[in-house]
């Protein structure tokens, strides 16, 4: 017999307090192919990624398993005047597909911004989008989402929220800034991971490290001016 890479899970609304059944991807069927330097993983066939939002079949409130599972009288009134009360009732529980997938993930993104959500999930959301659009090769849109995922994630690191580590998050405004061609900003963030003794994740520094040179052959593709750091490379190698 066949097995169906889905499987339904109940889960319970946080706005409307209904239950209902959202599918999630067979740890079976989860077959990575190979991720980006930004932790984006590729799938070979499944994306189990697409499945991450649980949109409320009742008032369409969309949200992933890190939402916090309170909301105030004032936030429920809010969505509903900003969003719920437009709701056609839309079944996201079985597969699916790209443009299902985006439009989940877009809801959560307002559900999000409505609820007041920490950064640290509006940032993985728009992380998230400029995923999807990559996987489309819509590299405008991608950038666009890339850049407001850096400015939530520089939002989490100003804010300095409980237990994302740090150096992980260092890496990623690093990275993103180098996506985004903002290479000065990009070295400044390496730069901090390689030379912080306090940092000790050495899969971070190593990260770092690598990404630093990616920087600077970037630099050299786009004819840019090495900056300072950058410079003293140059020399040691010749
Ligand atoms: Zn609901």
């Amino acid at each position: 017999m066949e097995v169906s890479p889905l499987y339904q899970i109940k889960v319970k609304c946080t706005c409307c307090e209904q239950q209902f059944q959202t599918s999630k991807v067979r740890p079976s069927f989860k077959k990575s192919k190979g991720s980006d330097t930004d932790f984006c993983v590729h799938y070979k066939e499944m994306n189990p990624e697409y499945y991450v939002v649980r949109v409320c079949p009742f008032c369409g409130f969309s949200m992933t398993e890190n939402f916090s599972d309170k909301m105030t009288p004032r936030q429920k009134s809010d969505y509903y005047d900003k969003l719920g009360s437009k709701w056609v009732s839309r079944e996201f529980g079985g597969e699916r597909d790209w443009a299902t997938a985006m439009q989940s993930f877009k809801l959560a993104l307002l559900c999000a911004q409505i609820k007041g959500e920490r950064d640290r999930i509006l940032a993985g959301l728009l992380h998230h989008i400029a995923w999807l659009y990559r996987e489309k090769s819509d590299k405008e849109q991608e950038l666009r989402f890339l850049q407001f995922a850096l400015d939530a994630y520089v939002r989490v690191f100003q804010g300095e929220e409980e237990n994302m580590n740090n150096a992980r998050l260092m890496y990623l405004m690093g990275e993103l800034n180098r996506r985004l061609k903002k290479y000065h900003e990009a070295v400044r963030w390496f730069g901090r991971v390689i030379n912080d003794k306090k940092i000790m994740d050495a899969a971070m520094i190593r990260a770092c490290r690598e990404q630093w040179v990616q920087t600077r052959e970037d630099m050299l593709a786009d004819k840019l001016d090495l900056p300072e750091e950058l410079q003293e490379e140059e020399k040691k190698k010749k």
